[in-house]
């Protein structure tokens, strides 16, 4: 049994799902091999002892990053590894990508993965279905399968291995029919919402955007980053950006821990986050739908809830 894990590069380094599906790799005996495309090798020295195999592809048209001409040299390089797995994770270029590939290769694709075991000869996929309402155990069978997991779905911690070898392909992608003219990055934002632990998300409920400040207090104490719902970006309220939707619509989440401050718990939004492991509701309504998602509770007004969570942190902090 095998597994092919294909890396994304952020920053200095990689995104911390990257070393989640790697560790869980291991932790399954199986250590991947990975595959590293143009600018994305920068790093691939982060990867010794945390992978069996790195191979890094080189060519023309491969930098800086495009759908257009990175499906082609992945593919490729996937039928060359011939996984029984690939995992990928969750995200904008994986949902580039990702169906791109599966179509071209003509295999299987799972989105929004949470789990991966094996079973005899076979892996096992675990993942929400029904808009979060139940869960589903998917078996991998007769060839390969591409597998989206979502960040935060595994532990970092398992044993290394003993070496890493090193492989170097050339693959020349066809010209760029989408080059990228310009990449500019965001301002302010100090954790990607979708990698955080933590996550404070703040709807209707939290009355102006003046408010959104609290969000940004509690996230910051608790090391995690804030969001909001769709109602708030679609009401234009300062600093509620789309970056940071969280829902169908917007970007999906999957923290230890995520906050739903003044959020009525609209299916679309709960797609968006229903696989975090412990959430917290914050609502006036008793009633509220949330409280049904939630593992804990606190029928109240965020707007005072809020501040003495942060006083309580700050206190327990010292
Ligand atoms: C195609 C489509 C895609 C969508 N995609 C998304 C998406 O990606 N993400 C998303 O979030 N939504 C999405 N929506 C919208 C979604 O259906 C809901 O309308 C939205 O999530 C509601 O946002 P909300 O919970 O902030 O507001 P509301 O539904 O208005 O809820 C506000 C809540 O705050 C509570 N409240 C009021 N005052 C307080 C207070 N002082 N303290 C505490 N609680 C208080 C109320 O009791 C209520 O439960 C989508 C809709 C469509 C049609």
């Amino acid at each position: 049994m095998s597994i092919l894990v294909i890396a994304e590069a952020a920053g200095a380094g990689f995104r911390p799902s990257t070393f989640e599906l790697l560790s869980h790799a291991r932790a399954l005996g199986e250590p991947a091999s990975v595959i590293l495309v143009g600018d994305d090798a920068a790093n691939k020295e982060q990867l010794d002892g945390l992978a069996a195999k790195v191979v890094t592809v080189a060519g023309a048209n491969l930098s800086p990053y495009s759908a257009d001409s990175w499906v082609d040299v992945l593919a490729q390089a996937i039928q060359a590894e011939g996984a029984d797995v690939v995992l990928f994770s969750e995200g904008q270029r994986t949902r580039d990508l990702l169906p791109r590939i599966a179509a071209r290769l003509g295999l299987s694709a799972v989105t929004a993965g949470m789990g991966l075991t094996k079973d005899g000869g076979s892996y096992v996929v675990h993942r929400p279905a029904q808009g979060g309402k139940a869960y589903m155990d998917l078996v991998v069978e007769g060839g390969s399968a591409l597998i989206a997991f979502r960040p935060n779905s595994f532990a970092t911690d398992a044993a290394p291995v003993d070496g890493t070898a090193y492989e170097e392909k050339t693959i020349d992608a066809a010209a760029n029919r989408t080059p990228v003219v310009e990449q500019v990055a965001e301002e302010g934002k100090k954790i990607d919402v979708t990698e955080a632990a933590v996550v404070i998300c703040g709807g209707r409920g939290m009355k102006s955007e003046e408010n959104l400040a609290l969000l940004e207090e509690l996230a910051d104490i608790l090391g995690g980053a804030w969001g909001v719902t769709r109602a708030l970006v679609d009401a234009g309220w300062k600093g509620a950006d789309h970056s940071i939707q969280v829902g169908k619509s917007g970007k999906t989440v999957s923290p230890g821990l995520y906050f739903a401050c003044g959020i009525s718990g609209a299916t679309h939004h709960i797609m968006g986050m229903d696989t975090s492991k412990v959430v917290v509701a914050i609502n006036t309504d008793p009633d509220a739908l949330m409280f049904e998602y939630a593992d804990y509770g606190i029928t109240g007004d965020a707007l005072q809830v809020i501040p003495e969570i942060v006083k309580e942190v700050r206190a327990v902090k010292g």
